[in-house]
């Protein structure tokens, strides 16, 4: 299912909207829309003066679409530092929770990512000082109502951002403080060990006050765990190289066996899968998934030419195995045909890679110690 929808470009950016934003929008609308007198005494700024209805309802979209459009600003001062960097990115998405912007690398130089990181937080501060000011400016009792607001939701933005809680931008600042002193992926691990007690305390409170806390906790949870799983397997894979662990010897299939001689293949060697060679060049992967449309009465005519996957993709010996790796978990391909000239030398699996990772990252806490 298409969850978000591109609603166009900013910077060269493109910026889309997570279906969740409806929902969102909607609910800060309507809290807004019909608690304005409670918000206006509880933020302690004038009472905009208005009944609940139409007009309520109106400051409440206003409201909800600001929000966004700070959040949003929030994340264009990341990706444009990041930009000129020369990190390139390949989306802002905005959703439930706020923004993401999506880069294709996270910068490894701990002075470059607290650069990228803190700008977020301190254009959120500029943006709530300078709503505080027009708020405080405007005699019009709504546009100062709507201004202060603003103000407010921009300061609380930058002080969320900052809790040094891994994703969170104060998280990513304490990791590249911590990767000053440690081994990158130590850092990671330890900035989101940080980020997962900061869950697991907004959660504690949430049970108590706030149901929306625990859904930011779980948030952070698992955006801790993926980040410092992810950093991980970059680290201990982008050491490896394809030929160290790729299987040498490659049973592989002709175009013109027949489906049910395949079916017998898999049974005796036990793989799911095998390139498909004709005069020694791979001209496709057939895998036990790629017969599912093939009816029984077939299978002794069809042939594996019929049902093959010719869009392969193919490494290359001396290629990083993260970078395989990430190619398998965008496409879903469960394996890689190794090919150096022309010719198939070896086959790497996603059980090789897990295979590889799990003995390297035993071996990474020996780390420093010169092994
Ligand atoms: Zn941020």
């Amino acid at each position: 299912m298409k969850t978000s929808i591109k609603i166009g470009k900013l910077y060269g950016i493109p910026v889309k909207l997570h279906i969740t934003l409806i929902l969102i929008v909607a609910l800060i609308t309507w809290s807004i829309g019909s608690n304005m007198l409670l918000i206006a005494e509880s933020l302690r700024i004038p009472d905009p003066g208005v009944e609940t209805g139409m007009i309520s309802y109106t400051i409440g979209l206003v409201l909800a679409i600001g929000l966004f459009v700070s959040v949003l600003i929030h994340e264009m001062a990341h990706s444009i530092v990041s930009i000129k960097n020369g990190i390139n990115v390949e989306e802002i998405s905005l959703w439930l929770f706020g923004g993401i912007s999506s880069m294709e690398e996270i910068p490894k130089d701990p002075n470059l990512e607290i650069k990228i990181s803190v700008v977020g937080p301190l254009s959120s501060l500029a943006l709530g000082a300078g709503a505080f000011v027009l708020g405080m400016l405007f005699t019009d009792p709504i546009l100062s109502f709507v201004f202060l607001y603003l103000s407010f939701i921009n300061f609380l933005l930058a002080g969320f951002n900052l809790i040094p809680a891994f994703p969170m931008d104060g998280g990513r600042i304490l990791r590249a403080l911590l990767a000053k002193k440690m081994p990158y992926a130590k850092a990671t691990v330890r900035a989101a060990d940080v980020g997962k007690v900061f869950a697991v305390i907004f959660g504690i409170i949430g049970l108590f006050f706030n149901i929306f806390l625990i859904l930011i906790a779980f948030f952070i949870y698992m955006a801790a765990s993926q980040e410092s799983q992810s950093v991980m397997v970059r680290e201990v894979l982008g050491k490896v190289i394809a030929k160290n662990i790729m299987t040498k010897e490659v049973k592989t299939i002709s175009p013109d066996t027949t489906v049910a001689e395949f079916l017998k293949k898999v049974t005796t060697h036990q793989h799911t899968g095998f390139p498909v060679v004709r005069n020694d060049k791979v001209v496709g992967l057939v895998t036990l998934g790629d017969t599912k449309n093939i009816d029984e009465s077939r299978i002794r005519t069809a042939t594996v030419s019929d049902i093959m996957a010719t869009d392969i993709v193919c490494a290359h010996p001396d290629e990083d195995v993260s970078e395989i790796w990430n190619i398998m978990l965008k496409k879903q391909f469960g394996r890689f045909p190794v090919i150096k000239d022309g010719e198939l030398v070896g086959i790497i699996t996603r059980s090789d890679i897990l295979h590889s990772f799990n003995i390297l990252s035993e071996l990474e806490r020996f780390r420093g110690n010169e092994i």
